[in-house]
């Protein structure tokens, strides 16, 4: 065999995708190492990929043929659900929040990445969407669609859960002392705390007021796991922001070469370096954090950016 077929064929056989990287903290004792959940898919990416496994599953077992969930314009659950959809033969519909964005949908960088790939929406009033979680709301849905298998918004059903589970897969992740997340809805994080070993803590970054959050995790978990929600880093609530956090996750592209989103994974960064610098972990405290991915959400806001003349997401 010619050395460099050889060569090939090693590395052919030995590639997998790097999951784990290794971030460098300045003046710090702790290791800190990302797992990369935002490369498991292309399209489907981070945790939306981990809740949507068992439902899609689900979905097809039980023989439906259509999908159909919730989200605002800007909603990664939305882009993977309509990825998803379109990668396993099954239609799509999305309920969005707001119907002024009937008009001009695929100014949305979201929604139209939806649209391509095959998602038809029905746009609702904020009034309506608030119904969402509504036991009766949804048992009305589903008789209006009786052959759609309906995911609720965020995606945080038992199933969603038992997907985020397996983010915590690899042999070595018992060597952690803490894995942090960021939190919207807690499906994520809930997946997260029932994986914990005994002698690990979970942190979660919360990125919206949401006074239910602590009950809901509460009711998916053991009440021995150590956990905590941190709402230190939130910027204000969910999609806020401001250039401090823009010029900390270019800074953090430009550093680390990880791209960072300002919703999720850019709020749990800024956290968990800035605890670090001010000592909040033990010396030589071992901490996991996870990238949920999110990256599809940044064109959006580099939009909005742009029309208020403000810095850019690099
Ligand atoms: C949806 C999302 C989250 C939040 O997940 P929950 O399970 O709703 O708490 C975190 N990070 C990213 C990138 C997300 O898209």
């Amino acid at each position: 065999m010619q050395p460099f077929v050889a060569l090939f064929l090693f590395y052919i056989l030995t590639f997998e995708p790097l999951m784990d990287v290794s971030i460098a903290v300045p003046n710090s004792t702790c290791t800190l190492v990302m797992r990369r959940d935002d490369l498991l898919h292309p399209q489907i990416s981070g945790n939306k990929f981990r809740k949507l496994k068992y439902n899609l599953l689900e979905a097809k077992d039980k023989g439906f043929k259509t999908i159909l969930t919730f989200g605002g314009a800007f909603s990664n659950h939305i882009a993977a659900t309509a990825a998803a959809g379109k990668i396993h033969g099954l239609k799509t519909i999305g309920f969005i929040r707001g119907e002024e964005l009937a008009a001009n949908y695929l100014d949305n960088p979201t929604l139209a990445l939806a649209a391509s790939l095959g998602m038809e929406f029905v746009f609702i009033d904020r009034e309506t969407y608030r119904n969402k979680h509504n036991p009766a709301f949804l048992e009305a849905l589903q008789k209006e669609y009786p052959q759609v298998y309906i995911v609720p918004e965020g995606g945080s059903n038992h199933l969603a859960i038992k997907g985020c589970e397996e983010i915590l897969d690899q042999e070595g992740d018992v060597n952690f002392d803490y894995v942090a997340t960021p939190v919207g809805t807690g499906g994520t994080f809930s997946g997260i705390i029932r994986a914990l070993k005994n002698s690990q803590k979970a942190i979660g970054f919360t990125v919206v007021r949401d006074s239910n959050l602590e009950f809901f995790i509460q009711s998916n978990v053991t009440s021995n796991a150590s956990w905590c929600l941190n709402a230190d880093y939130d910027f204000g609530g969910y999609a806020k922001f401001d250039d401090q956090l823009i010029a900390f996750i270019n800074w953090f592209k430009t550093t680390y070469q990880i791209p960072l989103d300002p919703i999720y994974t850019g709020k749990m960064m800024f956290g968990i370096f800035d605890m670090i610098s001010k000592g909040a972990f033990p010396q030589g405290a071992k901490i996991l954090v996870i990238h949920t991915g999110g990256l599809q959400g940044i064109a959006g806001i580099n939009q909005k950016l742009s029309k208020k003349n403000q810095k850019l997401i690099i």
